[in-house]
Formats: structure tokens, C-alpha cells, sequence
């Protein structure tokens, strides 16, 4: 099956619901290593996009993901509203043209903003940010997109390998954002924008291909 503006649509209005539902637990992730707002960034941010969607419906895939992006960038303060933001922004412009995507497409669209937020942060793997989410996903679905997987089967890897990354930051000394400030004291603790980032994996593989 390939994915239309309805999928995406449903992605991005999931991805509210979803934060929504997950406020809390990342603020609580966030008050351990950050400045406990990290879910109320996310819920914030996803509810203005949806908002945003509502009022002023997006002509195609390439406008929908780009007014996501300018409504994170607009409404979050924190460091994950313009990562979020580039990533939408990015993942938007590699869709340009395009009414349907198919399994390489979905990858180029997540290569193309996980990119961006690599660009946007300068974060490396290990750094204990939502990189460390993001790239093990990106590693997951490229192996799968080459083995001739469907899109569903490689979001599917690209959440489970989200899910492992994230539980990886534990052990992790954050060497990036706020958390870098505690240095030692930054171990033994999930990483909040990891967490937020395998929502965003888990809520495509359960929404774009069920
Ligand atoms: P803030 O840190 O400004 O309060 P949030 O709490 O919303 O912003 O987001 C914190 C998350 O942002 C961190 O858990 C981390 O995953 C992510 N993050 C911070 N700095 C970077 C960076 N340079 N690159 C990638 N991700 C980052
Ligand atoms: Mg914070």
C-alpha cells in the first residue's frame, strides 16, 4: 500500500493524540535531566499543528509536513521545537511533487529530516539525544527498504529499533542540550527527546501502514 495525504494526515493528527497521552511521562523524563517540559512542548506543539491542519487544509503531503514544521518551530520554545521543526521542514521538501509514497519514498522522507535534525543539532550517536532514536530507526529501515520490505514492515523496524535505541540512552552521559549540563549526573536516566522520537516512529508504523 502506499501512503496519500489521508495517511499522512492521520500520522500527524495521531501524533497529537499520541503526545497528548504522553505528556506527562516525558515532562516526568524531563524533570530527571532537563527542566520538566518536554511533554508539554510536544502536546503543545502537536495541538497548534493540528489546529493549524484543521483550519487551513493542506493541498498535499509536501504542505501538510511543512505546516507542522512552521506551527513547532512557532509555538515550541524548547530545544525540540525547531528539531522537530527542520525535521517536518526537511521531510516535507523531499516529498515535493509527490500525491502518493511508496516504501523508498517513505524512507527518503524520514532520511531527508532525520538529517535536517542531525544538521540543525550537531548531536552525534551516543550524545543521549533523540538521535539516538532516530538514527538506529533510520539504520533499521534502510536495511529493510534494501531486503525489498514494504513500507509496513520497514516502519515496523524502524519503531522497534527506535524503542531500542532510546532504552540505550539510560547508560548514556548526555554530551548535548540541557541535559549536558549535568554531566555524570545525566546517566541512568531515558532520555526525554528519544522517547518523544519513538512515538513519532511508533505512531507512523501504527498509523501510515498498519
Ligand atoms: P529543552 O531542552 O530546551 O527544554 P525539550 O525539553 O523540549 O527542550 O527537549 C529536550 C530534548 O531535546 C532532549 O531530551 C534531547 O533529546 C533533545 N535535544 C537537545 N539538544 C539536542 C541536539 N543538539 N540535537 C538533538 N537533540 C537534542
Ligand atoms: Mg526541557
Amino acid at each position: 500500500m502506499s501512503v496519500g495525504k489521508q495517511e499522512l494526515l492521520a500520522w500527524l493528527e495521531g501524533l497529537q493524540r499520541v503526545y497528548s497521552e504522553n505528556r506527562q511521562r516525558l515532562t516526568e523524563l524531563d524533570s530527571a535531566i532537563g527542566d520538566a517540559d518536554h511533554g508539554i512542548n510536544m502536546d503543545r506543539g502537536f495541538t497548534a499543528a493540528k489546529a493549524e491542519l484543521a483550519g487551513n487544509p493542506p493541498t498535499d503531503i509536501r504542505a501538510a509536513l511543512q505546516a507542522v514544521a512552521a506551527t513547532l518551530i512557532r509555538s515550541v520554545g524548547g530545544a525540540s521545537g525547531p528539531l522537530y521543526g527542520t525535521f517536518f521542514l526537511r521531510a516535507g521538501a523531499a516529498c515535493a511533487g509527490r500525491q502518493e509514497l511508496g516504501a523508498a519514498d517513505v524512507l527518503t522522507m524520514f532520511g531527508a529530516g532525520i538529517e535536517g535534525v542531525q544538521q540543525r543539532g550537531k548531536a552525534a550517536a551516543g550524545d543521549k539525544t533523540m538521535l539516538d532514536a532516530l538514527l538506529p530507526a533510520l539504520a533499521a529501515m534502510e536495511k529493510s527498504s534494501e531486503s525489498g520490505g514494504t513500507a509496513a514492515e520497514m516502519l515496523a523496524d524502524g519503531a522497534a529499533a527506535a524503542e531500542t535505541g532510546m532504552m540505550a540512552t539510560v547508560p548514556m552521559q548526555a554530551r548535548k542540550g540541557r541535559a549536558s549540563y549535568l554531566g555524570p549526573r545525566s546517566v541512568g536516566h531515558q532520555d526525554p527527546g528519544a522517547t518523544s522520537a519513538w512515538l513519532l516512529l511508533k505512531t507512523a508504523a501504527g498509523v501510515l501502514a498498519p
